[in-house]
């Protein structure tokens, strides 16, 4: 079963994607590339490009809609980890609902995310 994230993306470019500032600091073992954020506060960082509207996160490859990546999978920050496509566990997912409705993109229906796929873009293949 293909990855519905991987011709979508609509989540990384429409909700600001925050985090602890930590997660974006190498020395107390965060992974998030800190060029890539941008101080939001003193205790939080967002993607850079998600704090702006319309949003698109700044390590987002590829056509919404079409076909995507993140540039940072391995180091992508915990709300892109947690923000799950909908029916992955058989779940509902409100978030990705609503971020791809604001893309004209319909909603996933239980049969495109049976079987086993990670959540937001995966990197391209080399
Ligand atoms: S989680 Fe949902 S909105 Fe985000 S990329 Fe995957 S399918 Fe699209
Ligand atoms: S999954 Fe990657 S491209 Fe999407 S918002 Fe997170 S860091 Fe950005």
């Amino acid at each position: 079963m293909a990855n519905p994230c991987l011709d979508c993306g609509a989540c990384c470019a429409f909700y600001r994607v925050s985090f602890y500032w930590a997660e974006a600091e190498l020395f107390l073992g965060g992974t998030v590339p800190a060029e890539l954020t941008t101080q939001l506060n003193p205790h939080l960082a967002a993607m850079r490009g998600t704090e702006a509207r319309p949003a698109r996160c700044v390590a987002l490859q590829g056509r919404i809609g079409e076909a995507v990546a993140c540039g940072i999978y391995e180091h992508r920050p915990s709300p892109c980890r947690e923000l799950m496509p909908a029916w992955l566990d058989g779940e509902a997912s409100p978030k990705c609902d609503k971020a791809r409705a604001a893309h004209g993109l319909p909603p996933l229906e239980p049969p495109d995310c049976l079987g086993p796929v990670s959540n937001p873009p995966v990197p391209v293949p080399a």
